[in-house]
Formats: C-alpha cells, sequence, structure tokens
C-alpha cells in the first residue's frame, strides 16, 4: 500500500505546481505543508473501508480508482502550524485562489463534499478517463507555466530592440526593405501605419496589433 506525501509522486506539472503554490503563499506570510500526493488503489479502499466496513470516521466518499490521488493529480496540504492545521478556513481559501488563478482545480469548490485541502489539476481529463487507462501528457503545462513561457518571450522582445528575432526574415541593420516588400511597405508609411524604421525587424504581438489598429483606422 502506498500512501505518500512526497511531491515527487506527483505527475511533473502538479510537482512544479505544489512548489509554485507554497512559493506564492508564502509571499502572503502562510507556511504550506502537503499531507499527502500519491494513494495507490489498494490505499484508497482501505480509506473508504474507514467508518464503513472498518473502524474509524469516515473520511473519503472516493473508492479506489475514484479519487484523482490514485493518478497522481491531486495533492492535500494543511497549515504548517502545530494545533492549527485544519481551523483557519482564510489559509484555506487564500490557497484555493491562487490555485484556481494557476489553473488548478480546488476542492473546497466541490459541491457534493467540499473539501478545501484538496488541490488537482487534470488537464481537461476525468477521473473516468484516468481509470480507462488515459495519463496527463508528460510535457502538460498548468496555466501559469504557459503563461509565464508567453510573458518571457515579451519581455525577452522587449529586452532586444531591433535585433533579429526568431521570426525575423533578416537584419534589422537593413535600412531597406526587400523587393518583394517595397510596394507595400512605402503604402504603411504613406498610411502612418509603420514610421519606416527597421523594415527588417522582428515584430512583437503588440506591434503587430497596433499596425493592424492603425491600418483599420486609416480605412474607416
Ligand atoms: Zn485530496
Amino acid at each position: 500500500m502506498i500512501d505518500s506525501r512526497d511531491v515527487n509522486e506527483l505527475h511533473p506539472c502538479l510537482r512544479r505546481g505544489a512548489a509554485e503554490l507554497i512559493r506564492r503563499m508564502a509571499a502572503k506570510g502562510y507556511d504550506v505543508l502537503i499531507t499527502s500526493t500519491y494513494r495507490d488503489i489498494e490505499k484508497q479502499n482501505a480509506l473508504y473501508a474507514q467508518g464503513r466496513t472498518a473502524p474509524g470516521a469516515i473520511v473519503t466518499n472516493a473508492k479506489g480508482g475514484y479519487s484523482n490521488h490514485n493518478f497522481r493529480a491531486a495533492f492535500d496540504i494543511c497549515k504548517n502550524v502545530k494545533g492549527g492545521e485544519w481551523a483557519d478556513t482564510a489559509f484555506f481559501k487564500a490557497a484555493g485562489a491562487i490555485w484556481e488563478e494557476m489553473g488548478g482545480v480546488w476542492g473546497g469548490r466541490f459541491t457534493n463534499l467540499a473539501d478545501m485541502p484538496h488541490f488537482e489539476f487534470l488537464g481537461g481529463l476525468t477521473t473516468a478517463d484516468f481509470r480507462a487507462g488515459k495519463s496527463l501528457a508528460n510535457n502538460i503545462k498548468m496555466k501559469w507555466e504557459a503563461d509565464k513561457v508567453e510573458n518571457n518571450v515579451v519581455e525577452q522582445d522587449k529586452k532586444t530592440p531591433g535585433k533579429e528575432g526568431a521570426f525575423s526574415a533578416g537584419s534589422s541593420a537593413e535600412k531597406t526593405p526587400s523587393d518583394w516588400a517595397k510596394e507595400a511597405w512605402e503604402w504603411a508609411i504613406a498610411n502612418k501605419i509603420t514610421d519606416g524604421t527597421e523594415p527588417r525587424g522582428a515584430v512583437t504581438r503588440e506591434m503587430a496589433v497596433t499596425m493592424l489598429y492603425r491600418a483599420l483606422k486609416t480605412n474607416t
């Protein structure tokens, strides 16, 4: 029976997500402790039996294969304060808000049995998909990581104005447009869509949108 609280037992995107959640909570002055990560089916069945066919109180409504912990896609936390692990609702709500902003699902939203210490990310799959043998792709990213990649690209564009970018057709040192672009380039200057500098420089998304904006404004 496996009942782990090791984040390394989670799918890599949840492992990174859990670390980020801990960082963001620390920034708010909260100390997070991970209490459960991966649980095998045998352990889940044993938990399900508790309070039913075995002694103790009921702790879960999920049989083996019906908890996302069984598929490395969920983890539980508590407040890392002796004696105050579960009492602070504000703590769990803060963590839930952060997790949702990061693109995950917070158990505090569950309508059948709210589970505030529970955090998961299914990447568009369902527990039934997991049971059927599907799994999270190895390279899948939660929203916060995907956003980070996008921002880095934009940051890179800002840092190297005029430098040849990955999608640039030529050197920005060239002061004249390519022959095939000449007509459009002159039209764009005449219509104030571009100021005419760096005809072969890389373009950022904000520059592209601004040029489209100017072009459409000119025509209306
Ligand atoms: Zn849980």
